[in-house]
């Protein structure tokens, strides 16, 4: 079975890559194993070193791995080029900290000596999306690999050069071989992968649907599975925000990787006395963005990755509109080969609308007016998602208050959309997933906390 790769700005082919069978898959699995074994008894400054040459490869083969992001989903050239940067970042972040973080931890009991040793837990198995190609896998890999564990990746079949090159950047790096493994094979070929004892955690960032099914798996095997799905972030809009500074940041947040961002925002909550002025003002802002050849230095928003993740987006704002959404600035597909949408807002979204209820995945926003700010919050709340939250406002006692208390999510950003960043951890509640990573908290997702006693 082959797969093959699409650049999403023309619909030309690019390359064709052979699919592994279940029994060559099962040979590099086997291959990993026996590196685990030799791996987890290194040190942390061996693994430190092989790390931050890993953050070398990414920063000399940065043009390289940018263009092929690019082509392969779509995304600006700038905007591989900083993920290639920030992936860099992420593998200097544990390579300097993975020891503090895992250091023994000891307990006063009525032993002699009692303590807590984080280990790792073996191969574990990366079921990785598209739209961040390299960073999704590097925020797994870099603790996980640091924590003395072995990686194998599933990537998303329209980014199999991504996964190639990921291969590359720790073969490269002087890493055993072995120790990060490229599997192409198709999501079918998952649920053997999670059946195989030397398989002993599961993580995935992808769709609800992809998710549960995995989890399902793992579950049956009696296995960990750390879930980093969809959102439907709402950010709110109180009378007293800098509706200029709003404008822009829900503008950034909304359009970044052309709207394909778990974390972007996706419902903006406006007060009815700044409602009118809001919209404006980011009517304008969503204008100013420039759609093209993601390849041109001067494109600010690409294709998105695929012409049927764009056809979906388009027939979820349709089903909005049926149902009585307004829609004030794009909404239609232009006349352009390529899986090109819009900078797009829908007003008038109620509940029912999928606008409201789903993720849309795409340039599109979702404005919906409120009276105050319990209505706000409750709107906001109103979700199946909770993965990230905002809060624009002057009055910052008041955001932090809303953020803290009140928003339904794993993260809640005032006067500032939210990002990922290596130091803080990442991730969601409800049905955006379970398990964090980044920082400390994504290192001990994937260990062994050992208890260890000495009477
Ligand atoms: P998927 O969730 O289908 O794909 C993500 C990864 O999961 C891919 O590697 C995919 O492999 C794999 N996968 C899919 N189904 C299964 C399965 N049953 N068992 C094992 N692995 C599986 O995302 P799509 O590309 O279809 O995008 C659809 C929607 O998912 C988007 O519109 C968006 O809402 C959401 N999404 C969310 C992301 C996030 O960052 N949270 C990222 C990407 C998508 P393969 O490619 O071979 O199918």
């Amino acid at each position: 079975m082959t797969i093959e790769s699409v650049n999403p700005a023309n619909n030309k082919k690019l390359q064709e890559y052979t699919l592994l069978t279940d029994e060559q898959a099962e040979r590099k699995l086997k291959q990993s194993e026996q590196v685990y074994k030799i791996w987890r008894k290194t040190g942390f400054s061996e693994r430190s070193k092989l790390m931050l040459k890993a953050a070398d490869v990414l920063n000399t083969n940065k043009e390289k791995y940018a263009l092929m992001m690019t082509r392969e989903m779509g995304k600006t050239l700038a905007s591989s080029r900083a993920e290639v940067e920030k992936c860099a970042w992420v593998c200097r972040y544990y390579a300097e900290n993975a020891e503090t973080f895992l250091h023994d931890e000891k307990i006063q009991t009525d032993a002699s000596r009692s303590y807590v040793s984080y280990q790792p837990l073996g191969v574990i198995l990366a079921v990785m999306p598209w739209n961040f190609p390299f960073w999704q896998v590097f925020r797994f890999a870099a603790p996980a690999l640091m924590a003395g564990n072995a990686a194998v990746l599933k990537h998303a079949s329209n980014v199999p050069g991504s996964a190639a090159l990921i291969q590359e950047v720790f073969d490269e790096a002087g890493f055993p071989k072995g120790l990060f493994t490229n599997l192409w094979i198709s999501s079918k070929q998952v649920e053997k992968l999670i059946e195989n004892p030397i398989i002993k955690a599961v993580t995935l960032t992808g769709s609800e649907k992809a998710g549960a099914s995995v989890a399902a798996k793992a579950a049956q095997h009696i296995k960990k599975a750390v879930l980093e799905l969809g959102g439907s972030d709402a950010y709110i809009i109180l009378e007293d925000a800098d509706l200029d500074l709003a404008a822009k940041q829900c503008t950034e947040s909304r359009l970044l990787n052309t709207g394909q961002s778990c974390i972007g925002a996706k419902r903006f909550i406006v007060l009815d006395e700044v409602y009118e002025e809001f919209l404006l003002k980011f009517i304008e802002q969503m204008l100013e963005s420039v759609t093209g050849d993601p390849e041109k230095e001067e494109t600010t928003m690409g294709p998105m990755a695929r012409t049927d993740l764009r056809d979906e987006l388009h027939e979820q704002v349709m089903k909005s509109v049926e149902k009585g959404a307004e829609i004030q600035i794009g909404g239609e597909i232009q006349d352009l080969t390529g899986a090109y949408y819009p900078a797009t807002i829908l007003t008038n979204v109620k509940p029912g609308m999928p606008a409201y209820e789903e993720e849309l995945f795409g340039p599109v926003a979702s404005v919906i007016k409120v009276k105050d700010e319990a209505e706000a919050i409750q709107v906001a709340n109103d979700s199946k998602f909770g993965l990230g939250s905002g809060v624009f406002t002057k009055d910052l006692s008041r955001g932090e208050r809303i953020a803290r208390y009140e928003l339904e999510a794993g993260s809640s950003f005032v006067n500032q959309y939210v990002k990922s960043d290596p130091r803080l951890p990442f991730g969601g509640i409800k049905t955006s997933g379970f398990g964090r990573e980044l920082s400390h908290h994504g290192i001990l997702e994937f260990v062994n906390t050992k208890t260890i006693y000495i009477a």
